[in-house]
């Protein structure tokens, strides 16, 4: 079986000043080693990228954007381009987050244009699937979850999962306190896991396959001992960086 190297990612959202951002980077930076079995990335407002190259070149924390155009470049007012964040060093961008589904509009075909346009530059798509409650009530979490990754596999194929990273998200655990259960989530990774081996098994078995949901210090443990959590991808809890740390020394 394949070792996957797990990976705690954190998502600041629109949070941070530039001083707060760089003592957090600062704290993270401290408490990762080159020698940590786990990785560690941070997904920091665009405008806080540069400070995030600036601060994390050379250590071991990667750092990546949270959305991206689906465009190279061009007459796309407040759009920024995969090119631009790989310019600015970032290994990782987010891709579908709930926020970006619910809040601006982007469907499963937007979603996998920019799952796309991500690799095709080099940048490794973190792709966030998930259910809301009422889908989760309904009995629909598996039928909601297939859709979302079908989207993506039908358009770039299995073999794009070798430079991809999947969060699964339940919608009603994001920034709500609420966490899935280790069974909950750990069922749901599974699936999803299952669901890329009807494809290719290897590739399924090396897919990291993150939890996301109001993850912090303090439930870390228990969601990542399940067997196909893989990290995490953190809120909340990544704008703390003795928090964040917990998490990824869990990971390890
Ligand atoms: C997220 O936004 O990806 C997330 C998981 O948020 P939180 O940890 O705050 O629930």
């Amino acid at each position: 079986m394949t070792k996957r190297r797990p990976l705690v990612a954190g998502n600041w959202k629109m949070n941070g000043s530039r001083t707060e951002s760089a003592a957090l980077l600062d704290g993270i930076k401290k408490g990762i080693s080159s020698t940590s079995k786990a990785e560690a990335a941070v997904c920091p407002p665009y405008v806080l990228i540069p400070l995030a190259a600036e601060k994390l070149a050379g250590s071991a924390v990667a750092w990546g954007g949270q959305n991206l155009s689906v465009h190279k470049s061009g007459a796309f007012t407040g759009e920024i381009s995969g090119p631009m964040l790989k310019d600015y060093g970032c290994t990782y961008v987010i891709v579908g987050h709930s926020e970006r589904r619910t809040l601006y509009g982007e469907n499963d075909a937007m979603v996998t244009e920019k799952y796309g346009a991500a690799q095709a530059v080099g940048l490794i798509p973190i792709l966030c699937v998930g259910e809301t409650l009422q889908e989760r009530e309904a009995n629909q979490t598996e039928a909601v979850v297939a859709r979302q990754l079908d989207a993506v596999l039908s358009k770039h194929g299995i073999a794009s999962f070798k430079n991809a990273v999947i969060a699964y998200e339940p919608v009603w655990a994001i920034g709500t306190g609420k966490t899935a259960t280790p069974q909950q989530a750990q069922d749901v990774h599974r699936f999803i896991r299952s669901r890329l081996a009807t494809k290719d098994k290897t590739i399924a078995e090396s897919t990291r396959i993150l939890y996301g949901g109001s993850m912090k210090g303090s439930n870390a443990k228990e969601l990542l001992a399940q067997a196909d959590i893989d990290g995490g991808l953190i809120g909340g809890a990544s704008l703390q960086a003795d928090e964040f740390l917990t998490i990824c020394h869990a990971a390890d």
